[in-house]
């Protein structure tokens, strides 16, 4: 080994390789306005959605020193997460199911050893590490206590989020949920369904997800809880631009309504939260046959912090 050589690589050949990876510059600053609404529907009795949406911040400001006010300029950093989850199984199990999901989550990244407010290439590989590891924890937890209470047996739940720092983002998914990206009037739909339709639609046996009905649009391929020995968590890396918004709904949304019923609603409101209202609505209009969830985030690029002493 040379004298150069370190644990953590060659610090005198890649000063700015090792820089990048502990520091990097800040985010981007952006401003986010948000909107959610979930509702029972019109047929169901109970609610088995849940969703939540939360910020994250780290912050740093001088409490005494004699140095010039600006030298020491404060920092602010906000980091985004945005949740749904649709429970699934007997009784009210489902509700259950979800409203732990979402529970266990909040409880495990609380007691993670670091909170991301970067999304570099190798902040979001550890990320996605962390994700696949909650999943699994997520599910043997929804499974063991399925197994403990027999009204509980076999619930499980779709979980779809997507973390935020600046304009970069992560999304996670397991389940029949999804993410759409809504940009410049355009709707993609970021997540794929794990479902036996999905399935069978990759295998080129059937034509194509507009397609699917009943039986087998329901049935789930990958969730947490529930029967199936494993989960998977399919992650999504994604750079947001100026203007962007971020849906994420369950099923109740789209078995109601129609890729271009959605992008219309979207185009009509900018306000995320008169849009949640409107799409929800419009579910309810279509049948509402199922409980309806939806989030929403409008990600518009915003000026650096002001300096001390400035407005
Ligand atoms: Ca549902």
């Amino acid at each position: 080994m040379s004298p150069s050589d370190t644990s953590t690589g060659d610090w005198t050949r890649n000063p700015e390789e090792l820089g990048a990876k502990y520091f990097g510059s800040p985010p981007a600053p952006v401003c986010v306005d948000f909107g959610a609404l979930s509702h029972p529907g019109k047929v169901r009795a109970n609610n088995e959605d849940h969703y939540a949406v939360v910020r994250r911040r780290r912050s740093r400001e001088v409490l005494l020193t004699n140095l010039p006010a600006a030298s020491l300029p404060p920092l602010r950093e906000d980091a985004y997460t945005l949740t749904v989850a649709d429970g699934m199984g007997g009784h009210a199990c489902g509700e259950v199911a979800s409203m732990m999901a979402l529970h266990l989550s909040w409880e495990l990244t609380g007691s993670a050893f670091k909170w991301h407010f970067k999304l570099t290439a190798e902040e979001a590989a550890e990320l996605t590490e962390q994700f696949r590891v909650y999943g699994q924890v997520i599910h043997r937890k929804l499974q063991e206590l399925g197994q403990a209470e027999s009204r509980l047996a076999g619930m499980g739940t779709t979980l779809t989020a997507v973390l935020t720092a600046g304009l970069d983002a992560l999304v996670a998914h397991v389940g029949d949920s999804r993410a759409y990206l809504f940009r410049a009037g355009a709707l993609e739909q970021l997540t794929r369904d794990h479902t036996l339709h999905q399935q069978l639609v990759d295998r080129g046996a059937l034509p194509s997800v507009a397609s699917a009905t009943g039986f087998m649009r329901s049935v789930l391929t990958n969730c947490l809880g529930g029967t199936y020995p494993d989960v998977k968590v399919e992650t999504y890396p994604l750079r947001l631009a100026d203007g962007d918004r971020l849906l994420l709904c369950t099923d109740g949304l789209t078995d109601m309504l129609s890729a271009e019923e959605i992008s219309g609603v979207l185009a009509h409101h900018s306000d995320p939260q008169v849009a949640c209202g409107a799409l929800v609505d419009r579910a309810l209009d279509h049948g509402g046959k199922d409980n309806v969830t939806v989030v929403l985030a409008r990600y518009v690029a915003a000026p650096p912090l002001p300096e001390p002493g400035r407005p």
